[in-house]
């Protein structure tokens, strides 16, 4: 069955090809945004993206449309390009019938592009794709079209050709959104909505996204979550429009929001299923949990604020299942988080917002990957996904590394810089070949230790971004392959500093060593006494620098004669030198752990 009046779709592409500013000119033309409130990339309403001109969050938004003497609710959902937000895509995917492929005119077919096509086509969706930014003189409208057309396989008649800023051919996308896209399907039992998406609100408690599978939803009805079983009432129910509009009912087969006010945020996952509780449909199929890349611990600055970075943290996860985490501690700097992300910008992203949206000051450790260890003799692997917590020594261990394999789309003309930059970071080309007249595509498998390591922002550099990069988990099938890899420790007046730890490539080791010191040793404050930095590895000092005191004379504000009392200050002075130097101790500031981080990405 279909609800013939409803069209649900989502806007995929690589990123910057002009998703979010597509989006305006669909809600301008649909008349849901009025012309006085419009703003570019209106549906980018976080701070954080309207600041880096990226979506970061998947956004719904229900738009009427008339075409051809019929009304049609068109529920678009705008999507983020950027990799590290493809759990993000896959999700929106799950709750639509048709997708609007975006491809860059100028830049043509790139990595995301094929990526979340792949995707899309996994799940049977049907695809319409749409050239945009052909208001640009560089835009090679025919030559893209046709390689559109065979990517996706349709005819070349069939790929759109836009201007998602002038507006010039867009009406055009709403025409095969209505034309192409299937209808709404109803297939499902009783009530079924899929949960795709949660938002907390102070004043209303849990809100709910559902795509409606089967069934009605109306404010009032007494509902219940698949998984836990756990009941409550909609108190409202509606639409994005793109700001939440109550409506009242949420008919089969479309997009819309429940708002629960169950006021517990924590243990949510996307994927779930709402029905009735009165008659219980079973739980549709979810999502697979996305397994986060990198790691990192959060401290918050002040043991007080361990509590609302939980929250914080807690209130985050629930609209990114993405983020995980749970509670660690360590001497230095008390209780915190060990935190799973997709990738550094994820992680840049969520500490970001933790600073911002919530006024946390924080204590981020370096970046990390996970590792297989071995000890001599044990049986299983261990996982390791704190680099303090790798072996120190690591003779007669086996240790694995989680290994990706990315695909390069690339100009020909620079192909020689990108075989370079992949050398450097010990990768493998498994295959190049022509992908269209003036593209390559290669596909490489290296470490996920390397791919962290700015290959991406090397890639985009030789390139002047026109090289693009997507890369998939390679841990599934064997990706876990032998790494030559030792921890490297930094040591600060003889006293470990676990934060600081990492672990890195052998060959790497005398170099990284010695970055790492020249660079605390920069940012590090003088203390009143000397105080070493070291770097440790493999069982030996590899690096070290010495800083010198910081010569501050306490007697200062006293003027002329009075010996003794200078004296007596002096005195002091050296107990209270000896004081720190016997415990080893130096307070390392929170700017100094953030400054060490970003040497790093
Ligand atoms: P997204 O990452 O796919 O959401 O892309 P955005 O909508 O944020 O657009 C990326 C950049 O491309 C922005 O600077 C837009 O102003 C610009 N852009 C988008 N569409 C067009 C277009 O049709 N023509 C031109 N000249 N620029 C465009
Ligand atoms: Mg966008």
């Amino acid at each position: 069955m279909t609800n013939p009046e409803i069209r649900n779709f989502s806007i995929i592409a690589h990123i910057d090809h002009g998703k979010s500013t597509l989006a305006d000119r669909l809600l301008e033309l649909t008349g849901t945004i009025p012309e006085r409130q419009m703003r570019a990339q209106v549906l980018d309403s976080m701070e954080l993206e309207r600041e880096r001109g990226i979506t970061i969050k998947m956004q719904p938004v229900c738009m009427m449309y008339r075409h051809a003497g019929c009304d049609y609710i068109l529920n678009l959902i705008d999507t983020p390009g950027h990799i590290d937000f493809a759990y993000e895509v896959s999700r929106a995917l799950a709750a639509v019938e048709g997708v609007v492929l975006l491809i860059d005119a100028v830049k043509g077919i790139q990595a995301q592009t094929v990526s979340v096509l792949n995707m899309a086509r996994a799940l049977g969706r049907t695809i319409i794709p749409v050239l945009n930014k052909i208001d640009l003189p560089a835009a090679a409208v025919e030559e893209n079209r046709q390689a559109v057309a065979r990517l996706v396989g349709v005819a070349p008649n069939e790929v759109l050709a836009v201007s998602a800023k002038t507006g010039e051919g867009v009406v055009g996308v709403l025409t095969a959104v209505v034309e192409r896209c299937p209808p709404a399907a109803i297939d499902g039992t009783g009530v079924q909505a899929l949960v795709f998406d949660f938002e907390y609100s102070t004043h209303r408690g849990l809100i709910v996204y559902v795509r409606l599978l089967s069934g009605q939803i109306k404010a009032g009805d007494q509902l219940l979550f698949c998984s836990q079983g756990e009941k409550f009432t909609a108190l409202e129910v509606g639409v994005f429009s793109p700001a939440p509009q109550a409506a009242p009912a949420l008919a089969a087969g479309t997009i819309g929001y429940i708002v629960t006010g169950i006021k517990n945020a924590s243990r949510r996952r996307v994927g779930d299923t709402v029905t009735t509780a009165a008659a219980p449909a079973p739980a549709v199929a979810g999502y697979a949990e996305p397994r986060p890349v990198a790691w990192a611990s959060i401290y918050p600055s002040s043991q007080d604020d361990f509590t609302p970075l939980r929250q914080a943290l807690e209130r985050l996860a629930l609209a990114d299942s993405s983020l995980s985490f749970e509670e660690e501690s360590s001497g230095a700097l008390g209780r915190g988080f060990r935190a799973g992300f997709l990738g550094l910008l994820h992680l840049e992203i969520i500490t970001e917002r933790l600073r911002r949206e919530f006024k946390l000051d924080l204590i981020i450790s370096l970046p990390s990957i996970s590792y297989q260890v071995m000890a001599p003799g044990a049986k299983e692997p261990e996982v390791i996904y704190s680099p303090h917590l790798f072996p120190a020594e690591t003779k007669g261990y086996h240790i694995a590394e989680p290994w990706v394999e990315a695909e390069i789309i690339t100009p020909p003309a620079i192909i020689n810089a990108i075989v370079k930059i992949i050398n450097d970071h010990e990768g493998v080309i498994m295959t190049t070949e022509n992908f269209s007249a003036d593209r390559n595509l290669l596909r490489v498998e290296l470490p996920l230790r390397e791919l962290m390591r700015s290959f991406f922002a090397e890639l985009k550099t030789v390139s002047s971004g026109f090289a693009s990069l997507s890369y998939q988990s390679l841990v599934a099938d064997g990706g876990w392959r032998p790494a030559a890899v030792t921890r490297l420790d930094l040591l600060v007046a003889e006293e470990l500093v676990p934060a600081f730890s990492r672990v890195v490539s052998l060959a790497r080791v005398e170099a990284e060593a010695k970055v790492a010191v020249e660079r605390l040793a920069e940012i590090l404050p003088r203390q009143l006494f000397v105080v070493k930095i070291q770097a440790r590895a493999l069982g030996r000092i590899i690096a070290s620098r010495t800083l010198t005191a910081l010569k501050k004379d306490v007697t200062g504000y006293l003027y002329g004669g009075d010996i003794t009392r200078k004296r007596k200050l002096w005195e002091k002075q050296k107990r209270g030198k000896k004081k720190l130097l016997s415990r080893g101790q130096v307070n390392i500031p929170a700017e100094v752990f953030l400054k060490m981080i970003s040497s790093h990405q």
